[in-house]
Parts: C-alpha cells; sequence; structure tokens
C-alpha cells in the first residue's frame, strides 16, 4: 500500500465504496460522479501510479483487463469505453492505475 494514496485506501476499506467486484488481485467499484449511467473503476489492489508501471507487472496488466472483460460481460455489455487517463495533462487526478469503463449512453469520438 502506497502511503496517502485513495485507491490503497479504498481497496483497504478504509474509504468507502460501492464495491461491485473483486478477487485477489483486483477490485471494480462505482466512480464517485458518475460520467455515464455506468461508469466504474478497475484497478489493481497492488499499488502502480499508471498504466506504465502496471505495465512492468505482467500480472497484474493481465489481471486488470480481465477483470474489465469479467465485468462488462456480466452485465451484459456489448457496447463500452475503456479510458486509462494518463497525466495530470489529460486528467489523471488519483496516482493509482484505475480503468475508467463508461457505457450507456451515446459517445462522441475524438474525446473532449
Ligand atoms: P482520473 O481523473 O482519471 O484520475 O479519475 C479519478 C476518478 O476517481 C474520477 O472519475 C473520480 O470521480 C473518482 N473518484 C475519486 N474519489 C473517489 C472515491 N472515493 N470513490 C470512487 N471514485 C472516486
Ligand atoms: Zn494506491
Amino acid at each position: 500500500m502506497a502511503d496517502d494514496c485513495l485507491f490503497c485506501s479504498v481497496v483497504a476499506g478504509e474509504v468507502p465504496a460501492t464495491r461491485l467486484r473483486e478477487d485477489d488481485d483486483t477490485l471494480v467499484f462505482a466512480d464517485i460522479d458518475p460520467q455515464a449511467p455506468v461508469h466504474v473503476l478497475v484497478i489493481p489492489k497492488r499499488h502502480s501510479r499508471d498504466i506504465a508501471e502496471l505495465a512492468a507487472d505482467a500480472a497484474d496488466s493481465a489481471a486488470v483487463l480481465r477483470a474489465v472483460a469479467a465485468y462488462v460481460r456480466d452485465q451484459g455489455l456489448t457496447d463500452y469505453r475503456v479510458v486509462f487517463n494518463t497525466g495530470a495533462g489529460v486528467g489523471q487526478t488519483v496516482f493509482h492505475v484505475h480503468a475508467h469503463v463508461l457505457a450507456g449512453r451515446p459517445m462522441t469520438w475524438p474525446p473532449g
């Protein structure tokens, strides 16, 4: 667990969250400020700050993608967007890597 990391505190149960799916390595929980009818965050339980750091851990990388796939499968979602904001310049505000999974409304491309 990293010091002063909000999502490490979510994993530890110190910060309340709507936990939707969980295994030994990953957690899926509801985004507190949803931007679509479906908006969840998928995180590795072990701290990585961003996708580059996550990529150095092959097991956690695969676990996060599997958790995304399992969540959308269980929800019956076929059309969804997966976003890893990486760097403050594009809007990363929590530096514990997380996949946003968004669905349930039309989405434009390119993203804003
Ligand atoms: P990002 O801006 O890509 O780093 O995404 C951080 C996301 O975390 C935002 O969509 C926030 O709404 C969400 N968020 C922040 N605090 C919490 C929390 N306590 N529980 C759930 N989601 C949160
Ligand atoms: Zn963390």
